[in-house]
């Protein structure tokens, strides 16, 4: 009744203050609504309070929003009660069809009794199963269920979180075929590592074979081996070497000096040196000291054996016992020398007759004047080998010895010239020496190659008969060449044609001869410090020639 006896304006005062109060109310529930307060602090009778709104969970409801797992709510009956849009998306469905619908449409057919049985159990206590999720166009998604209850105003419901598999499901087939094809990589690599393995022990043992049959072979050969490495170290002797030698071979190897004669250790070693620079075939005749303190002739020779780039791994050296066919050598070369010499006298005193005979021609017949010039010319080629044999039998015994003294050479080129044209009347000499050659020689003896070397480029140009003959100046030494367009001469032959008795073996082209004009040939320029040699090509023709040096 107190409230009766308010007056007008208490009452309007009154009214304004209840209006503003309803218009901050307003307020304030308008931004609840709006989301843009969580709490309240409200003015009570035990003093201020705080008030947490439920909007409060905007933030998670935001995180849920955003996460890349799918999130989803059901009550008691499987509906659909809150997804968030990654759901939606995941089943490829708009946001506001999926909340409602049973989330047992979402499942599989065939997964839909495991299903049944999770979500029976998730009610009792939180779990984690693997699950494949339906979308609407029957693409199959696989993911990881979590399930959680919640306890919701409207009464008890079930959170479900699920994680899309696929990428990982996608990775981890990837991880299996990459780990497949790793195995099978790897079984391979095994199975090749295998026939590797058998590949090399199988190469082991032939190598061992062929070492030990190297060994076997190298050990009962008559011959004395040894092998060398590029740089002159010996690695290997044979037995026949130890037991001829009666020396052991030892890391250190051994001093050439001690086997090989002082005479020729110098020669030996100049070859040896040189063939391992050039990496030619190693050659040389010396004599080895035997176990008895004796000297025996031996042939060395070493090849060098290269591998696919050309490079020298080592030496291959034989020695063979030459010294039965030096002793027979040396008895040759002395029945040589004693039949020449015999030879020579009778020789000279038949010529001395027949050139008597001769003087008196124009008394004679004509048939016996053409018998005795035949004669003169047979006798003459006689007196020539003669001459050459005994000239071989004294360079073995070293003494073909002769003065020195100036010679005019290009004078003496031309005197043979003119020769060649006179004995060789079908053939064409042509001349190109120089002027004004002089060399310190003997006249004779090199008279003596000159026409050896003419007489060859005739002899061996059965079908081309041009002939040059050359001098020419050079580094103060004369170079004559002596060039025809004959059969010419192989590399091999080229290599031997200098040694004594060596004759080309042709079949086709058979000639007169005994191999000894270039073997003297070569003894006389070597004696005059000089040096001959050959260029040719077979069937091309060749050029002999020597260089000697000048006196001006
Ligand atoms: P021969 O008396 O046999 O001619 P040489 O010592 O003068 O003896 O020559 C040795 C060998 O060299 C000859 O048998 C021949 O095969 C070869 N020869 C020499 N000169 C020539 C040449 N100009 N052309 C081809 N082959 C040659």
């Amino acid at each position: 009744m107190e409230r009766d006896k308010l007056t007008y304006d208490e009452l309007l005062s009154e009214a304004n203050e209840l209006r503003l109060k309803l218009e901050e109310a307003t307020d304030t529930l308008e931004a609840i609504r709006t989301g843009q307060v969580d709490a309240l602090i409200i003015q009570g009778n035990d003093g201020h309070q705080l008030y947490t709104l439920k909007t409060a969970d905007q933030t998670y409801r935001m995180f849920i929003e955003k996460m890349n797992e799918g999130a989803v709510t059901l009550n008691q009956h499987g509906l659909i009660l809150y997804s968030n849009s990654r759901f939606a998306e995941m089943v490829d469905m708009p946001l506001e069809k999926v909340i409602g619908l049973s989330f047992d449409t979402f499942i599989a057919y065939e997964e839909r009794g495991k299903f049944k049985e999770i979500i029976k159990s998730a009610w009792d206590a939180e779990c984690k199963e693997e699950i494949e999720l339906l979308s609407p166009n029957r693409k199959l998604i696989s993911c990881l269920l979590s399930c959680n209850t919640l306890e919701l105003d409207e009464g008890l419901a079930l959170s479900l979180i699920l994680t899309d598999l696929t990428i990982q499901k996608e990775t981890e087939k990837q991880l299996k075929l990459r780990n497949e094809q790793l195995a099978e990589a790897q079984s391979a690599t095994e199975k090749l590592n295998d026939e590797l393995e058998d590949t090399v022990r199988n190469r082991t043992a032939d190598l061992l074979i062929s070492r030990e049959h190297f060994k076997l072979l190298a050990n009962n050969i008559p011959q004395m081996t040894w092998t060398h490495l590029p740089d002159g170290t010996v690695n290997f002797y044979n037995q026949r070497w130890r037991d001829y030698t009666g020396l052991t071979f030892t890391e250190e190897g051994y001093s050439r000096e001690q086997v090989i004669h002082p005479d020729d250790y110098p020669l030996t070693m100049e070859r040896f040196h040189a063939t391992l620079k050039s990496g030619d075939v190693f050659e040389v005749e010396n004599r080895y000291k035997g176990a008895d303190g004796t000297y025996r002739w031996h042939l060395n020779r070493a090849i060098p054996l290269r591998d696919e780039t050309g490079k020298i791994l080592f030496w291959v050296g034989t020695a063979t016992d030459i010294e039965d066919q030096k002793r027979e050598m040396e008895k040759k070369d002395e029945f040589i020398g004693i039949a020449s010499h015999e030879l020579k006298t009778p020789l000279t005193s038949l010529k001395g007759y027949l050139q008597l005979v001769s003087h008196k021609k124009e008394s004679l017949p004509e048939t016996v004047r053409q018998y005795i010039d035949k004669a003169i010319s047979s006798l003459n080629k006689l007196q020539r080998l003669v001459n050459d044999l005994l000239d071989v039998s004294k360079i073995q015994a070293g003494r073909l010895e002769y003065g020195l003294r100036p010679v005019d050479l290009t004078q003496l080129l031309k005197l043979c010239t003119e020769n060649a044209r006179h004995v060789y009347p079908n053939y064409n000499f042509e001349n190109n020496a120089v002027d004004g050659l002089i060399v310190n020689g003997n006249e004779e003896r090199l008279d003596q190659v000159v026409m050896n070397l003419i007489n060859n480029a005739v002899k061996y140009s059965p079908s081309n008969n041009n002939v040059t003959i050359t001098a020419v100046r050079y580094d103060g030494q004369v170079r004559v060449s002596v060039t025809d367009r004959g059969i010419g001469l192989s590399a091999e032959q080229r290599g031997r044609i200098f040694e004594r008795f060596y004759r080309v073996e042709d079949k086709k082209f058979m000639s007169s001869g005994l191999g000894m004009g270039l073997y003297i040939s070569q003894e006389i320029i070597n004696n005059h410090h000089g040096k001959i040699s050959v260029e040719s090509e077979l069937g091309k023709g060749s050029t002999f020639y020597f260089d000697l040096p000048l006196v001006n």
